[in-house]
């Protein structure tokens, strides 16, 4: 039996991406690929807000947030840790060989604007990277905000993953000045994992251009050489190419503008479910995730008892991350997900736990 996804991530597919996934396959130096790989970048380009490059690489997210450190951090990085992905992303830089900092907030608060300024401030940093949506928590650290104070550190590269945000709500890449936006396909883009999608500014290039160590499966330089004749330095995923391909289709079909709405009504209306049955949000009311809810067990319900009885019920369930396991517990609802879907995981719980009807 196929159990339904609402962890957050990997996230339920569509059948109609799971069909395109089963295109029979077409060689990556051919006509038919290049076509292909116009098509998804500049659908992509519309959706990033971005007139730079697209790259897609073939790896889960981190992946390229490896890359990203080895092709775009000189001097040293500022890592600004939330939770589990963000503390990672700190651990990822310094194997990479790389100096660096965690400034670290507590798990449930976002990375803040004015403690941005006050670290870049020191000029000890050429590079910073940011979380926008901690999936871990459930926390969407204010992206504008951060931007903005970023405006003054043109030498500091802005290096933002937006995993499971990116596509969920308006996030104008080139209008924020990031220099590399980073994400996997499997969270807010419903796709199955193995394909990340990454930009890189003209800043963001000159520096690769002059790094030491980028090695070669992320090096930039070599994902900017291919992308003007609409390739990749090896093959890629193609099958995830086709699928993304269907995926934009169906966004535009959709239209971005609705897809935010239908993610902040599922959002406010997770939410609203909890509440009323005496949930609290783990993060602060005003930096919640438009994604995913990471809601307190403020009722200490048994957690691993109902993520067990609910697999068996045909829904996959997650009790919590890392060191807030069983504490808290998160719904994910991003990607393809509609009201119905929520019902249903809703209708599961009330059978599973009377008293929560
Ligand atoms: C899931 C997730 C990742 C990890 O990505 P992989 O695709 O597993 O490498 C990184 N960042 C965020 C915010 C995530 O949610």
């Amino acid at each position: 039996m196929h159990k339904k996804l609402f962890i957050p991530g990997p996230i339920e597919v569509h059948p109609d991406i799971l069909s395109a996934m089963a295109t029979p396959m077409i060689g990556h130096r051919m006509k038919e690929y290049a076509e292909l790989h116009g098509r998804v970048t500049t659908g992509l380009k519309s959706v990033l807000f971005t007139e730079g490059p697209v790259f897609l690489a073939t790896s889960s997210a981190f992946g390229v947030m490896e890359g990203a450190i080895r092709n775009l951090v000189g001097k040293r990085c500022a890592n600004f840790c939330n939770g589990a992905f963000s503390d990672k992303w700190h651990d990822v830089t310094l194997r990479c060989g790389k100096e660096a900092d965690a400034i670290r907030f507590d798990w449930g608060t976002p990375v803040t604007a004015e403690a941005v300024e006050r670290t870049l401030a020191t000029g000890k940093y050429d590079s910073m990277t940011l979380i926008h949506n901690e999936t871990s928590t459930g926390v969407m650290s204010p992206l504008p905000e951060i931007a903005e104070v970023m405006r003054k550190f043109p030498e500091v590269m802005f290096i933002v993953d937006t995993v499971s945000s990116m596509s969920a709500l308006k996030i104008p890449v080139d209008e924020l000045g990031i220099d590399s936006c980073i994400f996997g396909v499997q969270k807010a883009f419903a796709l199955p994992p193995g394909l990340a999608v990454f930009t890189a500014s003209e800043k963001a290039l000159k520096r690769a251009a002059g790094m030491e160590g980028r090695g070669y499966y992320f090096d930039f330089c070599e994902f900017a050489a291919n992308d003007v004749k609409n390739n990749t330095p090896s093959t890629p995923c193609i099958s995830l190419i086709f699928a993304l391909d269907c995926q934009l289709k169906k966004m535009f079909a959709e239209g971005l503008e609705n897809r935010w709405a239908r993610h902040n009504d599922l959002a406010v209306y997770v939410r609203g479910w909890l509440m009323d049955r005496g949930f609290n949000s783990f993060p602060a009311e005003e930096y919640r995730s438009q994604t995913l809810t990471c809601s307190r067990n403020s009722r200490g319900i048994d957690l691993a008892s109902l993520k067990k009885n609910l697999d068996e019920a045909g829904f996959a369930f997650d009790d919590g991350y890392g060191k807030i396991k069983g504490e808290t517990f998160r719904i994910a609802h991003m990607g393809d997900m509609t009201r119905t879907d929520m019902n249903e995981l809703f209708g599961a719980i009330i059978t599973i736990l009377p008293d929560l009807a």
